[in-house]
């Protein structure tokens, strides 16, 4: 089963990617979360990443694509994988099916997570993440059991640089930009599925499940 997480910064696709990925047990790969390894890790990918990345700026498609390339091809996506924050643009989707395609696999469900600007600047300010981990949390609405601390590895949680208001301004310009041509190219293939981000974390688990169910 390989799934398509999309919807504008802070709709909760890394929330909702974790959960499956545990439900699934396929592994979810954050494009968002390997840039951000590469840029602490100081690659030649880091490199070129860093300063779009924190402007809130989009990665070249190649550059991308050839992560997510090389990811795929690992044992553990053999059954599948949760995509988090890729395909951003018309060029990507194009790129990924292709790679798809000549493994003769194809995408089986695009989820597209909604939610208004409003309530995703005050999502975002209130963001903490587990940069090893890659697990998301909430200052209010989903706290770890210890303050500071991720729940899985325990290590310190940060807030993100591009997650000021100004930024995730300029991010959600990017989004609505860019997202459109996309959603059309999934819906003319019959695999679009809306879901409402304004609902509580497990309500919009709910209704995931429910979609990953039908056939
Ligand atoms: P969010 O979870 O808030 O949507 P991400 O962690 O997915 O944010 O992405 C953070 C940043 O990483 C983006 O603003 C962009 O700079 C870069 N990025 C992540 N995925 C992609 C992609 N598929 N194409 C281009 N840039 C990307
Ligand atoms: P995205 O990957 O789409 O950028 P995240 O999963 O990182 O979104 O969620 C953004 C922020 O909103 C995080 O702090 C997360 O804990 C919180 N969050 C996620 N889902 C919900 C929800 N349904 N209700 C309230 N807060 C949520």
């Amino acid at each position: 089963m390989i799934i398509v997480f999309m919807g504008p910064p802070g709709a909760g696709k890394g929330t909702q990617a974790q959960i499956l990925q545990e439900n699934l047990r396929i592994p979810k790969l954050s494009t968002g979360d390997m840039l951000r390894a590469a840029i602490a890790a100081g690659s030649e990918v880091g490199k070129v990443a860093e300063e779009l990345m924190k402007n809130g700026n989009l990665v070249p498609d190649e550059v991308v694509v050839g992560i997510i390339k090389e990811r795929i091809s690992q044992q553990d996506c053999a059954n599948g994988f949760i995509l988090d924050g890729f395909p951003r643009t018309i060029n990507q989707a194009q790129a990924l099916d292709k790679m798809l395609k000549d493994n003769n696999l194809i995408v089986d469900k695009v989820i597209c997570l909604e939610l208004d600007a409003e309530i995703i600047v005050a999502r975002q300010a209130g963001r903490r993440v587990a940069p090893k981990s890659g697990c998301v949390y909430h200052l209010e609405h989903n706290p770890p059991k210890v303050a500071g601390k991720c729940d899985v590895s325990g290590e310190e949680l940060m807030q993100r640089d591009d997650d000021k208001a100004d930024v995730v301004r300029h991010r959600l310009g990017i989004y609505d930009n860019t997202v459109k041509p996309i959603l059309e190219y999934y819906d003319e293939q019959g695999l679009l599925n809306k879901v409402a981000g304004d609902q509580t974390v497990d309500q919009v688990k709910q209704q995931i499940m429910s979609i990953i169910e039908q056939k």
